[in-house]
């Protein structure tokens, strides 16, 4: 397998999971080639552009995810990251609404771009990319609520 998907990522931020190091699904760590290869076309398509658009480094918190890691944190349960599709992502030096409006600004051909929580920037490439911007908030009965941003 690749080390480096582009010059700045490599496969092991995108398989990074505090989880499955914690409860040891070793699957976490050897994905299928169908999920390396979207990962690539994400960092190809969407990170790496940005990351060079940005000049600054992009932390990714959660790219690949396998199913019980999936399960594990709560994701969606047809959640990009299963198939290496997604990733979570902050930039230091910026606040997440601002690198939102920075890739709605942008001609990324992004799928789904969420701001999630005031926290991090969920964005996806795949085959058909949507270009669909949105905002998630926490509500008080701790559901999630989707609105367009
Ligand atoms: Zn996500």
């Amino acid at each position: 397998m690749p080390t480096h998907l582009t010059s700045h990522f490599t496969l092991e931020e995108l398989l990074t999971s505090q989880t499955a190091i914690r409860f040891r699904y070793d699957e976490q760590f050897s994905p299928s080639e169908q999920v390396v290869s979207h990962l690539i076309a994400l960092c190809e398509n969407i990170l790496e552009p940005l990351r060079v658009a940005l000049k600054q480094p992009i932390r990714v918190s959660s790219g690949y995810r396998c199913r019980r890691v999936n399960v594990k944190i709560g994701g969606a349960k047809k959640s990009q990251h299963l198939d290496g599709e997604a990733a979570d992502i902050q930039v230091l030096s910026m606040e997440v609404e601002d690198l939102l409006q920075f890739i709605k600004a942008s001609d990324l051909p992004y799928d789904q771009l969420i701001q999630e929580f005031d926290s991090w920037i969920h964005v996806s490439f795949s085959k058909r990319n949507r270009g669909e911007a949105l905002r998630a908030t926490k509500l008080a009965n701790g559901h999630t609520k989707y609105t367009p941003a």
